[in-house]
């Protein structure tokens, strides 16, 4: 062993081994400077006959495997709930007295399980009976799906119940086999609402020396509901769980987790195939104890000038965000940074920077602080995605699914008070298309190089195409199901990948763009993980999108002048310039010190971006526009697709079919289209159209303008020239076919809008 390799595997030692000095974690700041991450209270199952003690100085739980409670249950030093002869004072016990008793939990238990190995590793649960009746907040992140490469199934991780406020209460065995109640206490658990019950935990025994009782929990598996519905014919396929288990607990931070697999079966396989498939899903649910939540938090509303998500579950929302009281000064919110290769780091680096940066002039804090873990690193194994406990950012190794990034936080659904957060990145999936698009400029390069400049369309044209049928099936299957999650009949879960305010794009809009000039892969990837990672971070600060964003960009793609949001969507000549912006600076200046917006018309989001169905959204929301001037930036790329469509001052057939840039020219159509419907109503609110000498003044005359000006590029005056001056009759023919295809496409987007006749060239 080299010396290298025998103090790695110290160090690995004393993380792992749990010694080190037990920090008080109570009333944990954010920051968490002293906060080490620790295997001493983690509880895998795999010994069916374990039995462990987690916790801290003031609460402790007992964690028992299957196996070894049916023991303990037939040698009579643990006692079934119905044995009359406990004395422990619970409610349940004084109820029970003069009751008859119930049939033998451990008949049950045996009666129920068909005894596999894995079911009696199974962990329960032993809680103190202490905190029957205490407050506390449960909730539930999915941290895994088996079903790894399938991208609708990849999308349920970190699927969320939103947190609730809950208090727990023993049921009367007259009423059923004795339970843990679980009720939701409406807005306060001080409040005097009914308290509504939520979920039937069983209890499988009670420890009258330790004074606990023991609950299955792998309850919260059963009850779990999946169902998905194809969009375009809204077929449903319901799933149900057929087993499930606890598999890990683990507390630290007033905060004790567990994991619950489910094994769900289609339903209709089920009954009808020998072998269903099986997706395991795991849960990662989570009970916070005692005063988690800072009682002096400043509640804050949200308002029009800028965009912050939301509380949920009160009937008046509070915007969504950290509680800076909790984060020493110079210090931040603790992020873990996994699985990132040290070669796109530094875009990760410079995205946390910048908020930092952003933050200490604006709030006299820094907001952040960082460390990447290496998938090599052992507390990578403690650091699970989803945990509540901790916040993450994963370069995703497992799971493949359609969108680049997703960036949902976890708060307090009462106050807003954000308490865990996380990233998901698509990283390899990311890394190799981008390498593909870098692959078509190499090879166009190369052909250049040894002047076969004629070969280079070609070639760029069908690596481009090859790249685009790609994103079309990633989109297809993405796109055409929507999955619901619920725990129970009334719990539903948050299925964030599925939610278009957070869930966002790999790769924006397949164009015929070349990567940008002068720039390396890596140049690019850094700029472009800035860009996504600033964003993200964006998302977990509480920001929505801004989809007015690139109104305050500069005339020329400049860094950092592409956007005053960095919460805009940007394609891809654009975003790896994207920087944080003074509408992102002003948002966080209201959400995070309370100062008024200083500006009303630098804001809109997902809920009012225009489309060709809505004449009273405005054209100027959108999500796939870009400059200061989106007519102008629909304009050049039209002309750019029809340049490349009639291979304009070239001999030879244009490299390019209708077919090829059916996307991008539906794109640009529709942007045509957008300004052509919203013109009546919304154009006297627009800021960026009237820059151009050119545009009409009044809105009346809007759908006129836009009218003239896709003619001008359907009946382009020219398009005779160009057929005329093409070396054969297969190039003429190819043309042609083209220009018919262009119209074609038009009339396809505007066939609602405008009769196919007018459309036609005289
Ligand atoms: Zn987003
Ligand atoms: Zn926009």
């Amino acid at each position: 062993m080299t010396r290298a390799t025998s103090l790695i595997c110290l160090c690995v030692a004393l993380v792992l081994s749990g010694c080190a000095k037990d920090s008080s974690d109570k009333n944990y700041k954010l920051s968490d400077k002293n906060y080490k991450l620790s295997d001493k209270n983690l509880v895998i199952a795999g010994d069916p006959k374990q039995v462990k003690t987690i916790g801290d100085q003031d609460t402790q739980f007992q964690i028992i495997a299957k196996g070894a409670l049916d023991e303990k249950l037939s040698l009579g030093s643990l006692m079934e709930p119905t044995d009359q002869n406990l004395s422990i004072g619970i409610p349940l016990v004084s109820d029970l007295s003069g009751q008859p008793k119930n049939r033998s939990i451990l008949d049950r238990l045996r009666r129920r399980t068909k005894p596999l190995p894995d079911d009696f590793a199974s962990l329960q649960f032993g809680m103190p009976i202490d905190l029957v009746g205490k407050t506390m907040v449960f909730g539930g992140v999915v941290v895994k799906v088996s079903d790894r490469v399938n991208e609708d199934m990849g999308r349920l991780k970190l699927a969320e119940l939103p947190a609730l406020l809950v208090t727990t209460k023993i049921q009367k065995p007259s009423l059923g086999d004795p339970k843990l109640l679980v009720l939701n206490c409406g807005a306060s658990c001080e409040s005097q609402e009914p308290k509504k019950e939520v979920l039937g935990i069983p209890i499988l025994a009670v420890d009258q020396v330790k004074k606990t009782v023991i609950l299955d929990l792998s309850k919260l598996g059963d009850i779990l509901e999946l169902t998905a519905i194809r969009k375009n014919d809204y077929t449903l396929s319901q799933y149900k769980s057929i087993k499930s288990r606890v598999v890990t607990f683990d507390f630290s931070k007033n905060t004790l987790v567990f994991d619950v697999e489910a094994q769900l079966v289609k339903k209709s396989e089920a009954l009808n195939q020998p072998n269903p498939k099986v997706t395991v899903v795991t849960n990662r649910w989570y009970l916070k104890l005692g005063d988690v939540f800072n009682p002096q938090f400043t509640k804050r509303k949200p308002i029009n000038e800028v965009g912050f998500f939301t509380t949920k579950r009160n009937s008046e929302p509070w915007i969504v965000r950290y509680d800076l009281d909790r984060i020493e000064p110079q210090e931040g919110v603790k992020y873990y940074i996994k699985n990132v290769p040290p070669e796109f780091q530094k875009g990760f680096v410079s995205a946390f920077d910048e908020w930092n940066e952003k933050f200490l002039s604006i709030t006299g804090k820094k907001i952040f602080n960082y460390e990447f873990i290496s998938k090599d690193d052992p507390r990578s194994q403690l650091l699970v995605t989803g945990d509540v406990r901790y916040n993450i950012i994963e370069w995703d190794l497992v799971n493949r699914a359609a969108y680049g990034g997703l960036g949902p936080s976890i708060a307090h659904q009462y106050t807003g008070e954000v308490f865990s957060a996380n990233v998901l990145v698509q990283g390899p999936h990311i890394i190799e298309l981008f390498r593909e698009w870098f692959q078509a400029r190499h090879d166009s390069d190369d052909l250049i190089r040894i002047g076969r400049d004629h070969e280079a369309d070609g070639v760029i044209s069908k690596s481009l195409i090859a790249l685009n049928a790609k994103l079309d099936a990633l989109h297809l299957d993405g796109d055409n199901k929507v999955f619901k999650l619920k725990l129970g009949k009334d719990l539903e879960l948050a299925i964030r990948s599925q939610d278009p305010s957070l869930e966002d794009p790999l790769m924006q809009r397949v164009d015929f763009d070349l990567p940008p000039v002068g720039y390396t892969f890596e140049a690019y990837m850094e700029g472009y993980f800035h860009d996504m990672v600033t964003h993200e971070l964006g998302h977990n600060l509480g920001l929505r999108h801004n989809f007015r964003g690139n109104l305050g960009a500069s005339d020329v793609p400049e860094l950092g002048k592409v956007s005053r949001s960095i919460m805009e969507y940007l394609g891809r000549g654009y975003r790896y310039l994207d920087r944080i912006g003074p509408y992102d600076e002003m948002a966080i200046a209201y959400g995070y010190t309370g100062a008024t917006p200083t500006h009303a018309d630098w804001f809109c989001t997902d809920d009012d971006v225009s489309s060709l169905e809505t004449p009273e959204f405005s054209a100027e929301c959108n999500r796939d526009d870009a400059t200061n001037d989106p007519f102008g930036f629909y304009d050049a790329r039209l002309r750019k697709a029809v340049d490349y469509l009639v291979a304009r001052g070239k001999a030879n057939a244009p490299a390019w079919t209708v077919d090829d840039m059916k996307r991008e020219l539906t794109h640009v159509f529709t942007g045509f289209g957008l300004y052509y419907v919203t013109g009546p109503l919304t154009a006297s609110k627009w800021t960026n159209f009237l820059t151009n000498a050119d545009r009409p003044k009044e809105p009346s005359q809007v759908a006129p303008y836009v009218f003239n000006k896709l003619k001008s590029y359907l009946c382009d005056a020219s398009f005779e020239q160009e057929v005329t001056n093409k070396e054969s009759t297969e190039a003429k023919k190819k043309t042609l076919d083209n220009i018919k295809g262009l119209m074609a496409q038009a009339k396809e987007v505007f066939k609602d809008l405008i009769p196919a006749a007018e459309l036609e060239c005289q």
